[in-house]
Parts: C-alpha cells; structure tokens; sequence
C-alpha cells in the first residue's frame, strides 16, 4: 500500500502528491527542509527542527504562515495515517508556484509549497551505525552558507556517492585542511586529551539538531567538552570519531581513509552517548 503524503493542505497517495514542474524548490532549490526521527511513535527533539526551520525561512526572506503546532498536526497526522512507530518526516517548504522560470522573487504573492512525507527506517537498530561505519574525507566545495537548510543538496549527493564507490559508508567535508562536518551529519573526536571536540556553529556548517542534544548530554555527564575546528590530522589521530544527525543519532566512525581511529572499533564515549540519546527519547 502507498504511503500518505501531505501537499498543500491535502493528505495524499504517493501518486498522487506531486507538485508544479515551475515549483521554485525544484527550479532554483529555493526551498527548506528538515528531517525529524519517530522512536516509538513519538517526534524526537520536534520543537528544535520547528525552531531551526523558522530561522532557515527567516534567513531567505520566506515567510512561513503556519504555526509550529499547525506543523506539529501535520507529522502526527502522517505517524497516524501511515502507522509509522520508526521512521522519520522529511518536510520540505518553498517559495512555491512562480507559473514561469524567473531568478526574482516572485512579486505578488504566491503560495509557498508544503510537503511532508513519512518514511520507515531503522533508527534505534541500525546494525551498520552500531557497528561504526567507514568514512572517506572530501574536499567541502558547499556554499557559503551552510548554515541554513536549503534542498541544495547535490555537494552532498555527490560526496556520498564518491563514498560509495570507495567501498566506504560515507563522506566527511574538509576545507583548507580543516574538517568541516559530515555529508549530512555533525562530526564530534574525542581528542588526544580526551575532550568531547566538535567546531563551533558558523556559516561552514549546520547547526544540527542531534549535535546540540548530545553537547547538552556530554555536558550533564560531565564530560570535558571544547567547540573548536580540528584538522584532518586531529581527526585521524583522535581517539574516538563520531557523527551526528537525526536519523542516526550518534554514529561511530572506525575507518577514515583506510586509517583505523582509536583501536577501530566504536568508541565508548559514543556508545555511551549514544545510549544515553536513546534512553532520553523513551
Ligand atoms: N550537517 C548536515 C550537512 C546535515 O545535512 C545534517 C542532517 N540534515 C546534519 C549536519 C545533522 O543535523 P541534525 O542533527 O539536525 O539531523
């Protein structure tokens, strides 16, 4: 049977949920977007994606004329409908129907499309993220701001598939020598002095909602934290390495580049983080 989607005020057959081939978001990616995970039926960390995707409109001058319980309806209605107890809700808001291909804004007001769908997966399971995946680093050729969570994803598309081909899980960005994040994840090293490290929010990377849950976590275990940039260097000798994000909570990494991290197998600090993570989401 085919999932329900949302489009635009109507809950839809996957057949039947399309929209405009002239749809900004298709044309110019000029659209927002946000994933949020379902652990035994329940959004996990929902008021955070709401506020991270109110500032994402807010910084491309889209204005988003509902509510965050509006959009709260709408994820519970698609948990409903399509029985999801885990999964995830992608979310995807654009500037809508401009009925013809122009880079301008459109000058009269025209209605913002948005999507929901739901999709099942393995969160709480993953054996791959378990057991710690294999990473390859490549050059962060994103643009400048990262930041903000647009559908402008082909940088990333591209790394995972570069990935893919190398016999390896995913894609770790660095820049000017410097890691920036991962493909679609935040990227934390327990470092040589067994600090909890991960860089700082900036225009370079997006501010994850996972990312800022397990800093508020490693800090209520009184874990050493320290939000600075590391190098490639520092991230290949580092004790652990782990990546965050919606979906895979809190993944391990045990190979990156063909290099062993720590003794190549997942660190404790992400296990425990990780279980931690999950426990809280009960
Ligand atoms: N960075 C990038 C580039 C991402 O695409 C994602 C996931 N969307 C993240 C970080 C992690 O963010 P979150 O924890 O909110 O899923």
């Amino acid at each position: 049977m085919s999932m329900i989607s949302y489009v635009n005020g109507q809950y839809l057959p996957e057949e039947q949920a399309t929209v405009s081939v002239f749809d900004r978001g298709f044309l110019f990616a000029d659209a927002v977007y946000e994933v949020t995970a379902i652990i035994n039926g329940k959004l996990v960390d929902f008021e955070h994606h709401i506020a991270r995707l109110q500032r994402s409109c807010h910084e491309l001058q889209l204005a988003l004329p509902y509510s965050s319980e509006e959009i709260k309806q709408i994820h519970t209605q698609l948990i409903e409908r399509n029985n999801i107890n885990e999964g995830l809700i992608y979310l995807q808001f654009t500037r809508g129907n401009a009925k013809q291909r122009n880079f301008l804004f459109p000058d009269k007001d025209i209605q913002p499309t948005l999507v929901l769908f739901a999709q099942k997966t393995n969160i709480v399971d993953n054996l791959k993220v378990k057991n710690g995946i294999r990473a390859v680093t490549v050059d962060d050729i994103r643009w400048a701001r990262c930041d903000i969570k647009t559908v402008a994803l082909l940088a990333a598309s591209l790394a995972k598939e570069y990935a893919k081909q190398q016999g390896a899980d995913d894609a770790i960005f660095v820049k000017d020598g410097i890691v920036t994040e991962g493909s679609s994840s935040n990227c934390f090293i327990v470092n040589q002095h067994g600090q909890l490290q991960t860089r700082g929010l900036s225009h370079e990377i997006l501010p994850g909602i996972t990312r800022k849950a397990v800093l508020s976590l490693a800090k209520e275990q009184g874990i050493a934290i320290i939000e600075k940039a590391f190098s490639l260097e520092e991230m290949l000798t580092a004790k652990e390495v782990f990546m965050t994000s919606a979906t895979t909570l809190v993944c391990p990494v045990i190979k990156i580049n063909h290099q062993k991290i720590g003794e190549g197998k997942p660190g404790n600090i992400a296990i425990r983080l990780r279980e931690i993570y999950l426990e809280n989401t009960k």
